[in-house]
């Protein structure tokens, strides 16, 4: 039975997709086949109806964060996210920041009403490292996700870029100064 949606401490997480524009060296599910004890590999992605059936009953906040990229699944994530904002929850959404690029449009201004936090993957201090570390099929993926980033804040959405603290001090030092230069917070992560 696929999981397409998962709570985690009173918040639902949604797992709309397992495609993905990157192949990270740190992925865990090169390792791992879900968390919390949920398997998270997909036979079949969920309908917008479906993953919203499930909450119609279970009203918390929501977190777009599944095994894969959620804005492979932007329409859905829309409609969802539009869902979620009627009842008064919050939604957060964990991205690579490759929507814009993968959806061939900016998608900022779609998300922005409907999205009070997002994480962003900035991976890496230079373009170098981020191709090395993500082996990102969009050759200049790094700048993709950095003008998706500066435009979230822009928007005013809530914004965290992380790292996976594969990274030396010195380049998460790098990582900090970039994250702050935008406008935005740092978190760093443990690799798993
Ligand atoms: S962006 Fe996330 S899901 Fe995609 S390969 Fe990297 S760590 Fe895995």
């Amino acid at each position: 039975m696929d999981t397409w949606v998962y709570k985690l401490d009173g918040v639902n997480y949604i797992n709309l997709t397992n495609k993905c524009t990157c192949a990270c060296t740190f992925c865990l599910r090169d390792h791992m086949d879900g968390v919390g004890g949920y398997g998270l590999w997909l036979e079949k992605e969920p309908t917008a109806e479906q993953v919203i059936t499930i909450l119609a009953g279970d009203q918390t906040d929501i977190v777009f964060c599944g095994y894969g990229e959620p804005t492979e699944k932007l329409e859905e994530l829309l409609l969802i996210a539009r869902f979620v904002k009627g009842y008064g929850g919050r939604v957060r959404l964990d991205t690579n920041g490759h929507g814009s690029a993968i959806n061939g449009r900016d998608i900022v201004p779609a998300l922005a009403p409907l999205t009070d936090e997002i994480s962003i993957s900035l991976n890496a201090p230079t373009a170098a490292r981020y191709a090395e570390l993500t082996r990102c099929r969009f050759p200049n993926g790094f700048s993709h996700m950095l003008d998706f980033a500066k435009k979230c804040v822009q928007c005013g959405i809530g914004t965290t870029l992380s790292v996976v603290d594969v990274l030396s001090d010195e380049e998460i030092e790098a990582c900090r100064a970039i994250a702050e230069g935008l406008g935005a917070r740092l978190r760093v992560r443990h690799c798993v």
